[in-house]
């Protein structure tokens, strides 16, 4: 029989709470429990006035922006629909069944007023969780970009000089104060006692030093992957140069294997670590007409410094192995493990690898055997050219085979090709050809997850800084899946998560405070399989297990009962009661992994507020919390 459903709706009743009406084993549940936001208030404080009407918590800002990434969302309107309407977005977001949601506008507005520098360092927390959690191997780098489309149309193209002219009337930057200005305006407004008087002091535009080292910064990632127009081409000249889109003028030109005729788009370039959990370290978005192995040094320095990596391979496809990459990569002790593209292979004639080189005597010997010489060397691409004494090409027989050239053939070598002799050493060796395959599935499956799922097909700003906005969002949550789906293991490189922490003894100590056995103690390996410790680490640990127990504040040795996870005498429990810092860092916190209070809460307050914390009368007041 057909059953008929009766449309009833009863008002709830008035003891039934939000809490309830998620269930327990909700998504949003398990990223509240596994990622504390509280770190966005301190990192946007100073982009808010100290008093006026109260903004929108930055913290639900940064809330609704996963809640958009995890939900595939792509616009701000359909976000807070969806907000209005799913009790466990609503619950995570933090709003109550009848409180009034933020407005649409107001999340765009916000994200205009924090400008990149936020979202960058917004993603680079979220590796660092990721670093604490021990899903960073840093072993291994692969490197790669993927095709993302505009949000412009192919129509909207222009001469540049026309939309760059255009644009400036339109944005045309106000007449600037100056200094005097400045004072008088404030004093008239009553602001010429508060600190803004002060800023006066700080270095300014004339202190030459700082102009000139800010000057020299110059890298792919300070400049949000805008191309240099400043610098042209030798033997071409770039079509973007010449034509600009008026509704994106930072995208350019692009064509898609898959599809006929050009679109206007950009480039999206990840940086994977290569243990298991594939952590993304790092995502720049360039203009389509930057190719890969451009931006592909500062990214790897900017990884290295930032997370503390000594990788020993890098590993990324055709694109990446220029000579100045790989000359770059193999002088900072890198592998590069790319391969090569065996120019002029295409060409009926000889190629360049019949051509054997003498490294002693600085010389090629060509398939008939003659002697190629360095003759002369091109600055502007450092080229040396090698080619045979005069008349010895005229006279061979392989010559049609060679060279149609009156002059005889010339093979160039560029200055570092020493390190690419060396990259083709690697060719065909078992860690060679499995960094190859492994690339494969390392990369790529994470764009075609961000393009799939996350809407990285085309994106839905425009402008160089607001597509990288986008794609660091979109980086930020693919890791932030993987940390959610993580089990707590901790981290693999003690130093390094360490050092992404401020000065802290005890973390010297962790092993003996958690009971958790050292690094790669118990089987030789962890499980991102990367190789046992090495004898220094094996040294240092000894030295750690030996050392003597830190002292109480009593002054005394601790003596304290042993903490039920302790494994073994001398080890010390999980407590605050030890000195947790020098005096002159007054910081009485344990590292966050070892103190869930402190995880949670926040460190001041935590610590103030724990019965098992020695927190003395000089520390700080607690940072006061909504
Ligand atoms: S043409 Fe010149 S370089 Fe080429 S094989 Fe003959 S002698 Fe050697």
């Amino acid at each position: 029989m057909m059953g008929t459903k009766e449309r009833c709706f009863r008002s709830l009743p008035e003891d039934i709470s939000l809490e309830e009406l998620v269930p327990k084993d909700n998504f949003y549940r398990r990223l509240e429990q596994r990622l504390d936001l509280s770190f966005v208030r301190e990192m946007v404080e100073d982009r808010y006035a100290p008093s006026g009407r109260p903004s929108i918590d930055p913290e639900v800002f940064f809330r609704l922006q996963l809640v958009m990434f995890h939900e595939g969302i792509r616009s701000e309107r359909e976000l807070m629909r969806v907000v209005s309407d799913r009790l466990c977005v609503r619950w995570y977001v933090g709003y109550d069944l009848l409180e009034p949601l933020p407005d649409h506008s107001s999340l765009t507005r916000i994200r205009d007023r924090f400008g990149l520098s936020v979202f960058r360092e917004f993603f680079e927390r979220i590796v660092e969780e990721c670093v604490e959690a021990g899903l960073v191997w840093g072993e291994e780098l692969y490197f790669d970009a993927t095709k993302v489309d505009a949000n412009a149309s192919l129509d909207s193209i222009a001469p540049r000089f026309y939309v760059e002219e255009h644009l400036g009337e339109l944005f045309a930057e106000q007449e600037l104060l100056s200094p005097q200005q400045e004072v008088s305006a404030a004093a008239a407004e009553g602001w010429d006692e508060s600190p803004v008087a002060e800023l006066h002091e700080l270095p300014s535009a004339e202190d030459e030093t700082l102009v000139k080292s800010n000057a020299a910064k110059d890298d792919w990632i300070s400049r949000n992957g805008r191309q240099r127009r400043e610098q042209k081409g030798v033997w071409y000249r770039r079509k973007a140069d010449f034509l600009a889109s008026k509704t994106d003028p930072d995208s350019s030109p692009m064509k898609r294997r898959e599809s006929k005729g050009s679109h206007l788009g950009y480039y999206d370039h990840y940086v994977v670590d290569g243990g298991k959990a594939r952590i993304i370290l790092n995502a720049l978005v360039t203009p389509f007409e930057v190719t890969e192995n451009q931006p592909m040094l500062d990214l790897l320095w900017r990884t290295s410094f930032r997370w503390k990596l000594h990788p020993r391979q890098l590993t990324g496809d055709t694109a990446y192995g220029t000579t100045e990459n790989i000359a770059a990569l193999e002088l900072a002790g890198i592998r590069a493990y790319v391969p090569l593209t065996g120019a002029g292979k295409a060409r009926p004639y000889f190629s360049k690898e019949e051509f054997t080189y003498d490294p002693e005597r600085d010389l090629y010997q060509c398939p008939a055997g003659e002697i190629l010489r360095p003759k002369t060397f091109t600055a502007a691409r450092e080229h040396i050219v090698y080619k045979a004494e005069p008349g010895t090409c005229g006279s061979c027989p392989l010559k049609p085979q060679c060279t149609e050239n009156k002059s005889g053939r010339q093979v160039l070598r560029h200055r570092d090709e020493r390190y690419v002799d060396r990259v083709k050493g690697y060719r065909g060796t078992f860690a060679y050809e499995k960094a190859l395959r492994k690339r494969r599935v390392w990369v790529e499956p994470q764009f075609a997850e961000a393009k799939d799922w996350h809407g990285l097909r085309r994106f839905r700003l425009r402008g160089s800084e607001k597509v990288n906005i986008e794609a660091l969002l979109i980086a930020a949550g693919q890791n932030i899946k993987r940390l959610v789906a993580a089990r707590d293991r901790g981290p693999h490189k003690l130093a390094q998560a360490a050092a992404l922490r401020p000065p802290d003894p005890v973390s010297r100590y962790r092993s003996q405070l958690t009971g958790r056995r050292p690094f790669g103690s118990r089987t030789g390996r962890i499980s991102t399989g990367c190789k046992a410790p090495t004898a220094s680490v094996r040294v240092l640990w000894s030295s750690v297990r030996a050392s003597p127990p830190l002292p109480t504040p009593g002054g005394g040795a601790a003596t304290g009962p042993a903490s039920p996870t302790a494994r073994g005498a001398g080890r010390r429990p999980p407590t605050c009661r030890t000195p947790r810092a020098s005096p002159a860092m007054k910081i009485p916190f344990l590292p966050p992994r070892v103190c869930r209070r402190a995880r949670r809460g926040g460190r001041w307050e935590a610590c103030q507020s724990c019965p098992s914390a020695a927190v003395g009368g000089d520390l700080p007041a607690p940072i006061a919390r909504r």
